[in-house]
């Protein structure tokens, strides 16, 4: 009965509305005192070099440990975060964070490799970003070449002077910088001869489908080659299977990181990793 009144039907839609809003705001609360009591955290998970094994790199991917819940991944809350502005001081967390953890590393004797951490475009818009790398290196007293930033092609569907200009300002400092998702959002090739990129890292969905046609097989060869052209490492990510290594490693991918290697593991695993670089090899 009550879809046929109207007025029923807007007071149930403004009641799930209102609902949603709350949840949210909830959400948000929750996430904003998550950064403040230490519920988030970096694990690492290693990139590796095709042709030793040896670990090359960490990428530091975020965790919200939450003390009911558990750990949540960031597809759950970054979105949130972003809507919000909190990303604003969550990726100061973050860049903080691997800069704290490389410097332990460092001051515990470890064979330390570079570690990246990924940027999204908010991030960019909020401003500063070279300033704050800056700071945190000299903060933590670390070579700008120990920091790799990923950044989603997805980034450029909005031609930004500023981002360009702070892109610019990073490879100057000697930052370097990753094209990460590589193949998924549009023009791709433009970014390329738009921006200097140390680094691309083709998106696991080609990795995915390497054995369900030539296709992707093509597509990963030829990235590889374009890398090449460019003096760009090309990494492929999301590489589960025995066969999927064999195949990039074949196509021309110099690195590569998947759950074949190691899934993303706790800041205390990783030291085990760094102990034992030869793991893959
Ligand atoms: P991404 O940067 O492309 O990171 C790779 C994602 O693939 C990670 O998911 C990783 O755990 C997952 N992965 C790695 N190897 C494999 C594999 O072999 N198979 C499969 N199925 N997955 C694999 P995760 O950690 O859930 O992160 C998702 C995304 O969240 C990241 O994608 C990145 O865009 C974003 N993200 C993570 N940490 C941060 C952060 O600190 N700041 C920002 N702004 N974004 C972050
Ligand atoms: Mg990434
Ligand atoms: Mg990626
Ligand atoms: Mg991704």
């Amino acid at each position: 009965q009550s879809q046929h009144n109207p007025s029923a039907t807007w007071t149930q839609y403004t009641k799930a509305l209102e609902h949603q809003t709350r949840e949210t705001v909830n959400l948000t609360t929750k996430l904003r005192r998550a950064l403040e009591t230490d519920q988030l955290e970096l694990h690492y998970q290693p990139q590796v070099d095709l042709v030793s094994g040896g670990i090359v790199s960490a990428e530091a991917l975020l965790r919200w440990n939450h003390p009911q819940v558990g750990f949540i991944a960031p597809d759950q809350f970054i979105p949130l975060a972003e809507q919000s502005q909190l990303i604003g001081p969550i990726g100061d967390w973050v860049l903080r964070q691997a800069c704290r953890d490389l410097r332990a590393w460092r001051d515990g004797g470890l064979p330390v490799t570079p570690v990246s951490i990924n940027l999204s475009l908010i991030e960019f818009q909020l401003g500063s970003i070279p300033d704050k790398i800056r700071h945190a290196l000299a903060e933590f007293d670390l070579p700008p070449g120990m920091l790799t930033l990923e950044i989603t092609e997805s980034v450029f569907e909005q031609h930004s002077q500023a981002l360009r200009q702070d892109l610019e300002t990073l490879s100057a400092m000697g930052v370097r910088l990753s094209l990460d998702d590589f193949g998924t959002g549009y023009s791709s090739l433009g970014h390329l001869n738009d921006y200097f990129f140390d680094e691309i890292k083709i998106d696991k969905s080609f990795i995915f489908q390497l054995d369900e046609g030539p296709y992707s097989q093509a597509i990963v060869k030829a990235v590889a080659v374009i890398a090449a052209a460019l003096g760009a490492d090309v990494v492929a990510e999301g590489l589960e299977l025995v066969s999927q290594v064999a195949t990039v490693r074949q196509l021309g991918c110099t690195k590569g990181q998947g759950y074949h290697f190691s899934r993303p593991v706790t800041e205390s695993c990783w030291r085990q990793l760094l102990i034992d670089q030869n793991a893959f090899a």
